[in-house]
């Protein structure tokens, strides 16, 4: 059996790819996972074990450590060789990538060059990465040709690991880089969500409004040139975009099964956009949302949403959710938590 190595497989995303990965192809390949624990915790091998019925190998490493990393690509290098990289271990926080860039280009950057070293070593020349909607210049229905035109250190770093992914992918291989738009929402049984130690983003903050942790939103903004002058992103439920990387893998193994060289690059969004006030609208269905008008934050865009066509087109993936269920998923896993 062939192994699949999940970097980052705690944090939010990937523990949630993985219960969805398990499920279509447990069966037949390995999971493996691999994280520091910068951003996530132990408990969520439990939580992750609860959902699947198997405990996974766990390694706590740190992908800027290359030497642990090929031991671990070694230690199953004659019985179940890791012959898929899904790569989600990254910083991801805007704000402190540009208070720190040399941690950003650290992490994010040498961090995936060792992996992508190992990777060569140990002959494993499939890849799937986790790009942004980061790499971008604001719009609206952007679509992959759109040039990169990233706005801080933390989407440069991911401009610079798919350049290197471009290039690497030139000798041969299987390569995709997923850009995401704006993942929010949890898993139906709120065992698995997004838990920042500080909320950042609007989906976090929210949820520690709804549960009256935090007293009100603030809206950062209310003169963008939209519909009600509050920022447009384009949210995707969390549960498409674990179903994408399924696709996506399985794209990777159907191709390297013909030992075909493949190499892209897909948007991962819905295509619809909503504002900052559409979505406390939609919110307060649930529950009430207060919220106070602010100073625009610093970096901001207007308006980021995908065109997602070339993704239907070519991996037959579309968004299912709606921001109805993204709403009701996200207040349930908060309530779950208190
Ligand atoms: P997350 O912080 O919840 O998960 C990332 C995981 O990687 C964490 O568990 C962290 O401990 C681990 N990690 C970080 N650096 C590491 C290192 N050096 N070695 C080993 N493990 C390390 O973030 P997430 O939201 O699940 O994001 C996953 C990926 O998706 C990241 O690459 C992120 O840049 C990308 N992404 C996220 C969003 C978003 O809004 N959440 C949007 C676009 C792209
Ligand atoms: N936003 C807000 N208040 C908050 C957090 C976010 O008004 O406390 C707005 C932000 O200005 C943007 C949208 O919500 O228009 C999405 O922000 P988020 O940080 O979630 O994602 P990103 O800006 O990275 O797309």
């Amino acid at each position: 059996m062939q192994s699949i190595l999940v970097t980052g497989g705690l944090g939010y995303i990937g523990s949630i790819t993985i219960t969805e990965l398990y499920k279509a192809i447990g069966k037949y390949y390995k999971i493996i996972i691999l994280d520091n624990l910068s951003n996530s915790n132990i408990q969520v091998l439990d939580t992750i074990t609860s959902i699947i019925g198997e405990k996974l190998d766990l390694y706590i490493v740190d992908i800027q450590n290359q030497t642990e990393l090929k031991e671990v690509f070694k230690k199953y290098k004659e019985t179940n060789p890791i012959n898929y990289i899904i790569h989600f271990a990254a910083l991801k926080a805007v704000g402190e990538s540009v208070e720190n860039p040399i941690k950003y280009y650290q992490n994010n950057v040498v961090g995936t060059l060792n992996l992508l070293n190992c990777a060569e070593e140990y002959k494993c020349q499939n890849f799937l990465f986790s790009s942004s909607a980061t790499v971008y210049a604001p719009g609206e229905f952007v679509d992959e040709e759109a040039p990169f035109k990233p706005s801080n250190p933390y989407g440069e770093t991911k401009v610079v690991i798919e350049y290197l992914i471009r290039s690497l992918s030139k000798k041969g291989g299987r390569y995709l880089c997923l850009r995401y738009f704006n993942p929010v929402g949890a898993t139906k049984d709120g065992k698995l969500g997004e838990m920042p130690n500080k909320p950042n983003n609007l989906f976090p903050y929210i949820e520690q409004v709804a549960i009256g942790n935090l007293q009100q939103l603030y809206v950062f903004g209310n003169d963008y040139n939209t519909h009600d002058g509050t920022g447009i992103r384009d949210y995707i439920h969390i549960l498409d975009l674990a179903e994408a990387h399924v696709v996506a893998l399985q794209e990777l193994i159907k191709r390297d099964e013909k030992k075909e060289n493949y190499y892209d690059y897909f948007n991962i969004g819905t295509g619809k956009g909503f504002s900052v006030l559409d979505i406390v609208n939609e919110y307060s269905k649930l529950v009430p949302i207060k919220y106070q008008i602010t100073d625009k934050r610093a970096g901001d865009v207007a308006i980021l949403v995908a065109n997602p066509n070339k993704t239907k087109e070519k991996l037959g993936w579309v968004a299912k959710r709606g921001l109805t269920e993204m709403c009701q998923d996200s207040y349930n896993f908060i309530k779950s938590k208190q």
